[in-house]
């Protein structure tokens, strides 16, 4: 029976959480949740019907319009929007440029807390994102934070976008990352932080196997 360990792991943008956490998951058998890929969601349906991000009226009709499920395969994040499968087009230069100012609005946050507690009810789960040991699940058995040099951060995010989108540049990546790191630690609501009690994980010089090793052993204590 699961004991409910929740695996809190929060961060920079393009610091390699997802790829810490679906190790992790497949490793221990946890169920994994991108919580990202949930902002990234209604970011998307939030462009495609225009909505007026000044229109409270707007913004909490499309909330409820909003109908968001996970499905796990081989432990990557398959995302449906309204039943439609969206897991590519939400990492897409138009989305990654606007979800962080669509995350910082306050009904989006509050919806999407509440249908990420719902998700880590009663089960052993890894979720990442940016508030997830701050403000999601601030009881998590174990919450990292982790952290890299952004010129590597840069690099790593420019080899995954430039196979589907040919015409960025490596320098408008890193751009682009800093201003998302800049709107998400600077925002009002739930702003990135790292929480008094999480590990800090700096990945820059660490292989994902190292780094790997180094999250097990902080979670192996409580699977005993
Ligand atoms: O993790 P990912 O880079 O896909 O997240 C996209 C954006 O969603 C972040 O830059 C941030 O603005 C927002 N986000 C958030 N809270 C989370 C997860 C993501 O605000 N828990």
């Amino acid at each position: 029976m699961d004991k409910n360990i929740v695996v809190a792991i929060d961060g920079y943008s393009s610091c390699g959480k997802s790829t810490l956490a679906k190790a992790l998951a497949k490793k221990l058998h946890f169920i994994y949740i991108d919580s990202g890929a949930m902002y990234r969601a209604v970011t998307l349906y939030f462009l495609r019907n225009n909505i007026d991000l000044t229109n409270h009226d707007q913004i909490a009709q499309a909330l409820k319009n909003i109908h968001l499920n996970f499905h796990s395969r081989d432990y990557q994040t398959h995302i449906l929007l309204n039943d439609e499968e969206v897991s590519d087009e939400i990492r897409l230069m138009p989305v990654t440029e606007n979800v962080s100012s669509i995350a910082a609005l306050h009904e989006v946050r509050v919806e999407m807390v509440k249908q990420q507690q719902r998700m880590g009810r009663s089960k052993n789960i890894i979720m990442d994102g940016r508030d997830i040991g701050t403000v999601v699940f601030p009881n998590a058995q174990v919450k990292l934070f982790m952290t890299a040099d952004p010129k590597i951060r840069a690099e790593r995010r420019y080899k995954e976008v430039v196979i589907k989108e040919p015409h960025i540049s490596l320098e408008e990546v890193f751009e682009s990352l800093a201003h998302r790191d800049y709107q998400d630690t600077t925002r009002a609501e739930s702003p990135l932080t790292r929480a008094e009690d999480a590990i800090i994980l700096d990945n820059t010089d660490l292989t994902p196997d190292e780094q790997l090793a180094f999250a097990i052993s902080k979670v192996e204590p409580f699977l005993k």
